[in-house]
Parts: C-alpha cells; structure tokens; sequence
C-alpha cells in the first residue's frame, strides 16, 4: 500500500502529492522536513550559545586577567564568591538528599 500525503501548501493553497516542497512556490511543505530543520535551527543556536561563552569567559575569569591589579582582586573576589555559592549550593543539595532519603 502507498501512503500518498496530500499536502496543501500554506502560502498559496497548491495541492501536493508525496512533496516536500510546494510545486508551484517552492514553499517547504513537509511538516518532518520543517521538524528536521527546527532540530537543526536549535541545535546551531546551541552551539552560537557555547562558542560565545568560550569566546566570552565570564566576569570573574575576565577581570582576573585584568591588567589593573585592583580589577584582577575584584576578579578573585567574584571568583571565590562564586567557588562559595556553589559550594554551598552542593552542601544543601546534599543536605536535602539525605533528609529526603532518611
Ligand atoms: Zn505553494
């Protein structure tokens, strides 16, 4: 048995027959073709986003190479703020699994 999907194309309201893209405008049709692209489109987007964060470390790792000595111990302080909150944050999130678990 043949599966045909009849697809009416949105932008100008064409019929098509087992097409990915409209016959008459060339409009992608296919909603797994347009799946497909999203996925990709997202994963692109992901990649922009960690590109960016290696081209643009963060506060902290920026101003510890400060050239000015006063900005590098801004940088540290932030640095080991930042140590501290996270290792407080994994303190409580122990915390509550051996509450959770006891
Ligand atoms: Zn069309």
């Amino acid at each position: 048995m043949v599966i045909t999907k009849n697809i009416k194309c949105p932008s100008c309201g064409v019929f098509n027959t087992n097409r990915d893209y409209c016959k008459d405008c060339d409009t992608l049709i296919s909603f797994e073709k347009k799946q497909e692209q999203k996925v990709v489109a997202y994963k692109e987007e992901e990649l922009k986003k960690v590109k960016y964060d290696i081209e643009n470390p963060n506060l902290a790792e920026r101003l510890k190479k400060h050239p000015v000595w006063l900005f590098r111990i801004v940088g540290w302080v932030l640095y080991s703020a930042y140590l501290l909150i996270s290792a407080i944050g994994a303190l409580i999130a122990w915390f509550v699994a051996m509450v959770a678990a006891g």
